[in-house]
């Protein structure tokens, strides 16, 4: 064998070693975070992947994939459920992604014991098992850590001003610098709840990324997937023609731009007019819902109250609306220009295309 096609093997081989993954995984789903379980009820309405799809191991390239939900789950509840979750704590299964869906409450700030939400009890002490305490034992075991949902990743409307739980989103908990096993940050797939789409994704993502067959999936300074939330809702609303007209909406019944009327699209980061929500049906503006910012790390404080007009709308809507007004008037004339026929088109006895062959010699 040459050196070359040595060197060449080898650099296979260190290849072919560094794309190694795991032929099966665990996917630890907790839902009881401060949240409504809305984000475990969107995900199953996923096509593109299914989570049956995933799940059943019809989707190329994957590893098996054992998900634990238990909205999905085929146990019985109740301990039956717990056996994965108790296994994970004690270090004897591996590798999962553990998914938490729901803001992080503050236990430090219960001065008499108690609890905000649990999990399942302690076997010995018959106590509710927080979930602070199964975050502090399964994300430094975890393979990757995906926070699923508004409330999960920013705190959502639990953590708004003034409420007396002092819930966070999971890097809050954990801290922003936090690396998993497999060296990721916390990934964060926000929405209230999540476009289904958009978790089904990130997750077949990060599991082609455990199959050692694609690169981490790449995510924002807000640990957001970058391919997802890197437009805005204004960029990709079926409105936006209106929005450039200066042709805004008065009340909630029009097809027309609805800044006015409450919409935060232009400065919201959201595939969701583009993508739609379900088979790529509705997206909120574009079936005549306002945005209000639900995929934001502001949500809900800076958005509110939802019905208003955006702070900074008045000063854009204003600028625009010379603009909008000539353009409209311009865009009619030629609009009517282009909407007639041609005079030659009819059934005469002459040709009046002004085609005339005689030129030729
Ligand atoms: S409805 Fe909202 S997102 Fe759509 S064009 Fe108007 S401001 Fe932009
Ligand atoms: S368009 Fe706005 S309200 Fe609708 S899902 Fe996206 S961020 Fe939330």
């Amino acid at each position: 064998m040459s050196v070359d096609s040595t060197l060449e093997a080898t650099q296979e081989a260190s290849a072919a070693e560094d794309r190694a993954g795991f032929d099966e995984i665990h996917i630890l789903w907790i839902s009881e975070g401060m949240s409504c379980d809305g984000d475990t009820v969107s995900m199953t309405a996923s096509g593109q992947p299914a989570i049956e799809d995933v799940v059943q191991g019809l989707v190329p390239g994957l590893p098996k994939v054992h998900l634990y939900n238990k909205v999905l789950s085929p146990s019985l509840g109740g301990e039956d459920y717990l056996v994965p979750f108790r296994a994970a704590a004690r270090g004897e299964l591996s590798p999962f992604v553990l998914v938490i869906e729901g803001s992080v409450p503050n236990q430090n700030i219960i001065e008499d014991g108690g609890y905000w939400t649990s999990f399942g009890n302690d076997p010995d002490t018959g106590e509710p098992l927080t979930l602070n305490w199964w975050i502090d034992r399964l994300a430094p075991k975890a393979w990757a850590v995906v926070a699923v949902g508004t409330c999960a990743t920013y705190g959502g409307i639990h953590a708004m001003a003034g409420n007396p739980t002092g819930c966070m989103g999971l890097a809050d908990y954990l801290g922003w610098d936090f690396r998993s096993q497999a060296a990721l940050p916390v990934i964060n797939v926000p929405g209230c709840p999540i476009q289904p789409e958009n978790f089904m994704e990130t997750l077949t993502w990060l599991l082609y990324h455990a199959a050692g067959s694609a690169p981490p999936p790449p995510l924002d300074d807000m640990l957001r997937p970058q391919w997802l939330f890197g437009k805005t809702v204004h960029e990709g609303c079926d409105r936006a023609a209106y929005y450039e007209q200066a042709d805004f909406a008065k009340d909630y019944n029009s097809p027309k731009c609805l800044v006015k009327v409450g919409c935060w699209g232009p400065v919201v980061n959201c595939n969701v007019p583009k993508r739609g929500w379900m088979a790529g049906i509705g997206g909120c503006p574009n079936v005549g819902g306002i945005c209000i910012g639900c995929t934001m790390p502001s949500f809900p404080d800076a958005f509110m109250p939802f019905m208003d007009e955006p702070t900074g709308g008045s000063v854009s809507t204003t600028l625009i609306k010379p603009y909008g007004a000539v353009i409209r008037r311009l865009r009619g004339i030629t609009s009517m220009a282009v909407n007639k026929e041609p005079k030659w088109h009819h059934n005469g006895p002459e040709l009046t295309t002004g085609y005339d062959p005689h030129w030729r010699p």
